[in-house]
């Protein structure tokens, strides 16, 4: 098992169909300790009871810093140490730049941007004190590309940020013994997704995808599972493209 005996806290993994849920599947699976966080609506305590017993369930907001601090000191006193964060909230909205107002900006980028640091900084001083960690952001190919398919431009912002404060950090605390990585997913078939691709749309998308298939979360989860893993050991500031080659170039 590649994560026997870890504590990992996945952002935002509530979601049955989402990539934090999926996330945390694989990571129990592999043997760890897994706290799902948050918002009260999505009801993080009944996820992490369908993951079986010994996982947790927390209510919190990543984009306010005494509730990611209250998260991160309850998964502490509950598991005695934290090895492994992936930031995964966020949230997105489909608008031209024109139309993208000053609370817009502020919800998608606070989410993402905002919430990766806040999280971030709530678990590091544990993960210093144990010379030892693993933090995974999900930015998006939306980031890389100028958009994707749902986002509009602040999200690629948001996602771009994503990018750059991991590098930041994984410069920072590398001699901490920890490392910071993204996972940038192409188009996944979540709940955000959900919906909005008709059969002919998501047909015409796959004949633009090498792989020629849109993603499935559980593509994603293996790849945060990698990166919080012992066998991605000398990868910090990695950005681990998820697409299916949708990016290549
Ligand atoms: P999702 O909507 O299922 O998951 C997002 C989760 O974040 C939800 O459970 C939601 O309740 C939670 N959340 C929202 N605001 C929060 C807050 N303030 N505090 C805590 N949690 C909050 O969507 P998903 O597709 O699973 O997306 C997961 C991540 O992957 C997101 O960051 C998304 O931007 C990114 N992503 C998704 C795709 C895709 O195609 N699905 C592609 C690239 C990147």
């Amino acid at each position: 098992m590649l994560l026997k005996d870890r504590v990992a806290i996945i952002t935002g993994g509530a979601g049955i169909n989402g990539l934090g849920f999926a996330t945390a599947r694989q990571m129990a699976a592999q043997g760890a300790r897994v706290a799902i966080l948050d918002l009260e609506r999505a009801d993080p305590a009944g996820a992490a009871a369908r993951l079986g017993d010994g996982h947790l369930g927390l209510v919190a907001d990543v984009t306010d810093k005494p509730s990611c601090e209250a998260a991160a000191a309850a998964v502490l006193r509950a598991f005695g140490r934290i090895d492994a964060l992936v930031n995964n909230a966020g949230i997105t909205q489909a608008v031209g730049t024109l139309e993208i107002g000053g609370a817009d900006y502020d919800r998608v980028l606070d989410v993402s941007l905002r919430g990766t640091l806040y999280m971030s900084q709530a678990v590091l001083p544990s993960m210093r004190r144990q010379q030892a960690g693993a933090i995974v952001c999900i930015s998006s190919v939306s980031a890389q590309r100028g958009g994707g398919i749902f986002g509009g431009p602040h999200y690629s912002a948001a996602k771009a940020g994503v990018l750059g404060l991991a590098r930041a950090m994984a410069r920072e605390f590398g001699g901490d013994g920890i490392r910071i990585n993204c996972v940038t997913p192409g188009l996944i078939e979540t709940d955000i997704t959900q919906g909005k691709l008709g059969p002919e749309r998501k047909r015409e998308i796959s004949a633009t995808i090498p792989l020629a298939r849109l993603g499935r979360a559980d593509d994603v989860a293996g790849a945060c599972v990698f990166l919080a893993s012992d066998l991605a050991g000398y990868c910090t500031g990695i950005t681990l493209d998820v697409n299916g080659g949708m990016l290549i170039h």
